[in-house]
This record gives structure tokens, C-alpha cells and sequence, in this order.
């Protein structure tokens, strides 16, 4: 099928809930991918900060086969290896203790709000269920994750929402402890509001929030599906901060282009799901673990990790010279290799552009252009990203 024809079909038979871009990628190497033409493209968006460790990596591509060859699937009527290696992994490199295994972002999200709510009613007694999230966040789509979600856009037209919600302003203790109740369970936060615009909260705030919960016996759920695996530099955001969360939910970047996702607690708070409470069917599925095992070992006995933090400080140094040249750009901000550039003018035109030079790069809330490559990214490779930007911004002046 060539391309115009793949684009009006899927307009044709897929539900209309996507904005692509005119691009019909074929394959990737690296972090470059390929349209049937041959075209290459530079990828800064890695699959929305999904493919860390690129496209096609070998060592990936070979656990994933062996693992398909030998067992795919099995549900949790039984054990399997990788599933409790994976566990077990996570466990060792985090603050948590138990591990529950699901399949995307939004069911992490869907766990730890069920965990919380669970555990916090078994604790304290029945009235005590609302989560505080902040505005700006972004959690997903399924109805609870979608209420957590502090953008009233995105939960126009789906009512009646979750009730047990509320909502409070991020970066701000004060408008936090004002929003607590008696009826508080758990507040829930993106140690960085990555859809919303890379909003990178105070250290101060953060270590408060943990200072709060603690004092008041609320759970802190942290949100990392974006910022976990090491996005930021660390294995987890929350070691930027200084502090532990009770609960953290993973997904993106865990099995490297894999769909999967975690949900980990501390054993207290995990102890309130026992047999019968929460399930998936496909959720740690050999298949996904033995991709997710791959990832860390490269991640952290492979030197990817260091490798990661490296590539993000090299391009937070560029990106900061790249904004004093244009006064288009009003902030630049981000950890490691999240990274977002605040504009005063609209981001879409500067993707297509970018697009147009074959480097493909995000943009969220309309005006912040967001950079998410995978952390085998180049030098050479960012330079080229930066000439791109570079050379559109010195048309607008
Ligand atoms: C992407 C994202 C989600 C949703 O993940 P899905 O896999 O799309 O369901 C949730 N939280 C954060 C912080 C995300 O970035």
C-alpha cells in the first residue's frame, strides 16, 4: 500500500482520535526511522518517550524473539519466570516491594487508584477515598485515570466522572494543604508534568508534599510512566527529589516499544489487594517481562542509563544557548532527556517544519515543543536536531 492510501484508509476504518502528522513510518534503526520512500527522519519523540533505547536494538529484538519462540502467554492461572524475575528487579532498584503487572499507563494509573482507595478504606474506615491530583496532569484515558487527570478538556463530554476527585494547583503547598480533608487518601503527581507543558516542580515543594503525607498518613502515588526508567537521568524521578513515594505507576519506557506497565507499593500499602481484587489478564505476560527484563539490564548493567543522562545534559546545554539566540523562546526546561522549550508563539508550525527537515519532535499545550529521544542519541545526532530548530527560528527572528 503506498502512502496516501494507508493515510485515507485509516481515516476510512480507524475512530477518529488521532492528529498524525502526514508520515507513514515503515522501520527504524536506532533513532532514526524510515518511510517507504527510504526517507530517513531523525526521532525525538521515540514513540512518546517509549523507545528508550531506540529502534530495532538488537539485544532487544533477540530477547523478544527467543522469549516468543519458547512462550508468549499463559494468563496468571500459573507462574512464569520472567514475570517474577521482572518483579523481582523492580523491586531490588526501587522503594517499593510488590510489583503489580498490567499492560499500558492508564491501567498503572487505574492499580494505584484502586490500591489507594483500597488500602486507605481498610485503614481508616470507609469515608476516607478522595484523591487529590493537580491541574495540568495528565494521567490517561480510562474513566478513573481520566478523572485524575486535572485537564477539564479532556474529560468534556464523558460525565459522569469518578467522584472522589479533587483538584489543586501544582507547585503550590499552600493550595495543597488547603485542598487536604479528612477524607483524603492519597494525593497523586508527575514528579514533572510532562503533557503538561515539562513543568519541572521546586525540590522544597516536593520534599513538603512527601513531609505532608507522611504526617497525615496520606499515601503519595507517583506517576512515572514518563518519567520512570530513567527519562530524567535517574532510574526514577522521585531519586531527583530526594524522597520515596508510597506508590508509583510505570509504563512507557519499561518495555522499550513493548506495551507494559507497573504498578509498585510499599508491602503495607500492597497488602490491601489480595487474591480476587485486582486482575489482568495479559498483564506481566512473558512475552512483555522478558522485554522489560532486557531493558533494565541494558539500562543498568549495560550503561544506557549513564549513557541517557549524559545525551540529556548535552542537549539542556544546547537548548539553553538555542533559546539566548531567539527571543521566540521564553523558557527552557526539562530533566535528562525530557526536555521542553516554552515558546511565545505557536509550537504546530514549528513540528511540521521540523517534520519538513526530517527531525520529528512533539509539542504539547499548543506552545512547548517537548524532546524525548531515545538515550542512544548522539552528539552529532542533537547537533543536527539544534541546526533544524536553529534554522526555522531564525525565519521568525
Ligand atoms: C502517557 C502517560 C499516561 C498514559 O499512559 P498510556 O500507556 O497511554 O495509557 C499516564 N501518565 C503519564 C504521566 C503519561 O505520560
Amino acid at each position: 500500500m503506498i502512502a496516501t492510501d494507508i493515510q485515507e484508509n485509516s481515516a476510512r476504518y480507524l475512530m477518529n482520535t488521532y492528529a498524525r502528522l502526514s508520515l507513514v513510518i515503515e522501520r527504524g534503526q536506532g533513532c532514526l526511522v524510515y518511510d517507504a520512500e527510504g526517507r530517513e527522519y531523525l526521532d525525538c519523540v521515540a514513540g512518546i518517550a517509549v523507545n528508550i533505547l531506540g529502534h530495532a536494538h538488537p539485544d532487544i529484538v533477540e530477547a523478544i524473539s527467543r522469549q516468543a519462540r519458547q512462550l508468549i502467554h499463559t494468563s496468571n492461572l500459573f507462574y512464569t519466570e520472567p514475570q517474577t524475575q521482572l518483579a523481582e528487579r523492580l523491586v531490588r532498584h526501587s522503594f517499593a516491594d510488590k510489583v503489580f503487572l498490567c499492560n499500558s499507563g492508564t491501567e498503572a494509573n487505574e492499580a494505584a487508584i484502586k490500591l489507594a482507595r483500597r488500602y486507605s478504606i481498610k485503614t481508616f474506615g470507609p469515608e476516607r477515598i478522595e484523591i487529590l491530583t493537580m491541574l495540568g496532569s495528565f494521567h490517561g484515558r480510562t474513566l478513573a485515570s481520566l478523572t485524575a487527570t486535572g485537564q477539564p478538556a479532556l474529560q468534556e463530554g464523558f460525565g459522569p466522572l469518578v467522584p472522589g476527585f479533587r483538584y489543586t494547583t501544582f507547585n503550590d503547598l499552600d493550595k495543597i494543604e488547603a485542598a487536604l480533608t479528612p477524607q483524603t487518601a492519597a494525593i497523586m503527581l508527575e514528579p514533572i508534568q510532562a503533557e503538561g507543558g515539562v513543568i519541572v516542580p521546586d525540590v522544597h515543594y516536593m520534599k513538603n508534599i512527601r513531609r505532608l503525607c507522611t504526617e497525615r498518613k496520606i499515601l503519595l502515588i507517583f506517576d512515572e510512566v514518563q518519567t520512570g526508567m530513567g527519562r530524567t537521568g535517574t532510574l526514577f524521578a522521585y531519586e531527583q527529589f530526594g524522597i520515596q513515594p508510597d506508590i508509583m505507576t510505570l509504563a512507557k519506557g519499561l518495555g522499550g516499544g513493548i506495551p507494559i506497565g507497573a504498578c509498585l507499593a510499599t508491602d503495607t500499602v500492597a497488602a490491601a489487594f489480595e487474591p480476587g481484587t485486582h486482575a489482568s489478564t495479559f498483564g506481566g505476560n512473558p512475552l512483555a517481562c522478558a522485554a522489560a527484563l532486557k531493558v533494565l539490564d541494558l539500562l543498568i548493567e549495560g550503561g544506557k542509563l549513564e549513557q541517557g543522562r549524559a545525551a540529556g545534559e548535552y542537549l539542556a546545554k544546547c537548548l539553553a544557548t538555542l533559546s539566548q539566540q531567539f527571543s521566540c523562546i521564553q523558557e527552557t526546561r526539562g530533566m535528562g532527556l525530557l526536555q521542553g522549550l516554552d515558546l511565545s508563539i505557536d509550537g504546530k508550525p514549528i513540528v511540521m517544519e521540523c517534520l519538513e527537515r526530517r527531525v520529528l519532535i512533539n509539542c504539547t499545550m499548543g506552545r512547548v515543543l517537548r524532546f524525548m529521544p531515545p538515550f542512544i542519541i548522539s552528539n552529532a545526532q542533537i547537533d543536527r536536531l539544534l541546526s533544524v530548530l536553529s534554522e526555522i527560528f531564525s525565519k521568525r527572528k
